[in-house]
C-alpha cells in the first residue's frame, strides 16, 4: 500500500460545520421521527413539462450525442443574449461576452484560477455561498471576508476594508439577491459596487442566481444593468433555481470579454461543455416564460407568508424576504445558531441551517428554506410553536 496524503489545497478547508448536524439528523431520523427537512435549498418541485419534452426531442437526435462546443451552443448563447436584453436592457455579444457553465457552481470554483496568483486576495461576503471560499483557496488566494450585518442591510461595507488589502485585491464576490439572508441590492449599492472596483481596480463576479425567486412585483436588478459595471465585472446566473433544473447542470456567465474569455480558457482545458440537448432545453426554459415565473413566485410567496405568520406568532425576529426562498431567522435569546438548530432538530424533528456554518457573523441566526409544501412548512411551524424556546 502506497502512502496516500492530499494535498495541502484539500488539507487547508476548513471543516465541514455541518457534519455534527448531519450525524444529530441521522439520529433522529433511525428514532423514527418524521422528521421536516427546511435545510436544503433544493427546489422540491419537478422541472416544468415543456423543459423535459424538449429535452427528449433533442436527446433522440445524433446531432447532439458528439462533444459539444467548449463556450456553448450559438443558440443557446443568443437566447441568454435576448434574456439580458429583455430583463435588464442590457444588449451582450453571444460569442465574447456569454460562456455556458455546467451550473454557475462550476464558473464560480472556475474563476479564480483564471486571475488569482498566490497573495492576491479575493473579497467574499460572509455569510455565504461556501464555492466562493473554497475557490479562492484552490486558487491560492488569500480571503478577506466581507461581513454582511442587519445594520447595513446585509450589504459589505468597503469603507471597512483596510488599506493594504485593497492594495491586493483583485477580485470580489457578491450575491443578490442573497443566500443565506435573502437580502436584496439596490442599483444605488452596485452603483457603489463600480465606482469602488474602478477605483482599486478589483473585478466584481456577482452570483444571481435567485434572480427570478422574487415577491410582491419586486424586480431584482442585473448587476450588469449598472452603468460601467461591463469594465469591471461579470454575472454568473443558472436556470437551476428558477426552472427546478438543479439536477440538469446548466448555467452560464456573462459580462466583461476579458473576464469571460480567461473563465472560458481554464474551463477549455478542464471541461467539455453541456450536453447540447440540455442546452436546448434550457433555451425552451427561457422562452415565453411569464406564465412559469408567474406561478413560481406565487408558490413561495405563500410557504413565505405561512412561516413569517408562524414566526410572528412565536415572537421570532425575520425580515420578510423580497426574494430567494430562504428565511433567516434571529435565534431566540439563550441560544446561538448550533444551539438553537439542535434545539429544533431533537425537540420538534425540524432540519434547519445554523448562520454560522455560512461564515461567523452569521452567528446568531438560523436559515428556514421554503422548499417543502405549505402544509408540511405549517406543521414545522405548530411543532416549534408547541416545544417552544
Ligand atoms: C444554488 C446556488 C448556486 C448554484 O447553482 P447551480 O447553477 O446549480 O450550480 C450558486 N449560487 C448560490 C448563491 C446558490 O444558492
Amino acid at each position: 500500500m502506497i502512502k496516500i496524503e492530499k494535498a495541502e489545497r484539500l488539507k487547508q478547508l476548513p471543516p465541514y460545520l455541518f457534519a455534527e448536524l448531519d450525524r444529530k439528523k441521522a439520529e433522529v431520523i433511525a428514532r423514527g421521527v418524521d422528521v421536516i427537512d427546511l435545510g436544503v435549498g433544493d427546489p422540491d418541485q419537478p422541472t416544468p413539462q415543456n423543459i423535459i419534452d424538449s429535452l427528449t426531442a433533442a436527446a433522440q437526435k445524433a446531432e447532439h450525442h458528439t462533444y459539444p462546443s467548449y463556450s456553448g451552443l450559438n443558440s443557446f448563447r443568443e437566447a441568454v443574449s435576448a434574456w439580458y436584453k429583455k430583463r435588464a436592457g442590457v444588449s451582450l455579444d453571444p460569442v465574447k461576452e456569454i460562456v455556458s457553465l455546467i451550473g454557475s457552481k462550476e464558473g464560480i470554483a472556475h474563476i479564480p484560477l483564471a486571475f488569482i496568483n498566490p497573495g492576491d486576495v479575493v473579497l467574499v461576503p460572509s455569510p455565504a455561498y461556501p464555492v466562493y471560499n473554497v475557490a479562492t483557496l484552490f486558487a491560492g488566494g488569500e480571503i478577506y471576508e466581507m461581513p454582511l450585518v442587519k445594520e447595513n442591510a446585509f450589504l459589505p461595507d468597503f469603507s471597512a476594508i483596510p488599506a493594504d488589502i485593497l492594495e491586493r485585491a483583485k477580485m470580489m464576490f457578491l450575491n443578490y439577491p442573497n443566500n443565506p439572508t435573502s437580502a436584496t441590492a439596490g442599483s444605488d449599492f452596485f452603483a457603489e459596487v463600480v465606482e469602488f472596483a474602478k477605483k482599486n481596480n478589483i473585478m466584481v463576479c456577482h452570483d444571481f442566481a435567485y434572480s427570478e425567486m422574487t415577491f410582491d412585483n419586486y424586480e431584482a436588478p442585473s448587476f450588469l444593468e449598472t452603468p460601467g459595471a461591463m469594465e469591471v465585472g461579470m454575472e454568473f446566473h443558472s436556470l437551476s433555481k428558477t426552472y427546478n433544473m438543479t439536477g440538469w447542470r446548466i448555467g452560464w456567465a456573462a459580462g466583461n470579454a476579458d473576464i469571460i474569455g480567461g473563465l472560458g480558457q481554464i474551463k477549455s482545458n478542464i471541461d467539455s461543455g453541456i450536453f447540447e440537448a440540455i442546452q436546448i432545453a434550457g433555451i425552451e426554459a427561457m422562452r415565453d416564460d411569464e406564465a412559469w415565473l408567474q406561478e413560481m413566485r406565487q408558490l413561495y410567496t405563500e410557504r413565505r407568508d405561512v412561516v413569517m405568520a408562524g414566526l410572528e406568532k412565536m415572537g421570532l425576529k425575520a425580515q420578510a424576504p423580497k426574494a430567494t426562498f430562504y428565511i433567516w431567522v434571529e435565534t431566540p435569546e439563550g441560544y446561538d445558531s448550533t444551539s438553537c438548530v439542535a434545539h429544533l432538530l431533537e425537540k420538534a424533528g425540524i432540519v434547519t441551517t445554523p448562520g454560522s456554518g455560512f461564515g461567523a457573523p452569521g452567528e446568531g441566526y438560523f436559515r428556514i428554506a421554503l422548499t417543502v409544501s405549505k402544509e408540511r412548512l405549517q406543521e414545522a411551524l405548530d411543532r416549534m410553536a408547541e416545544v417552544g424556546f
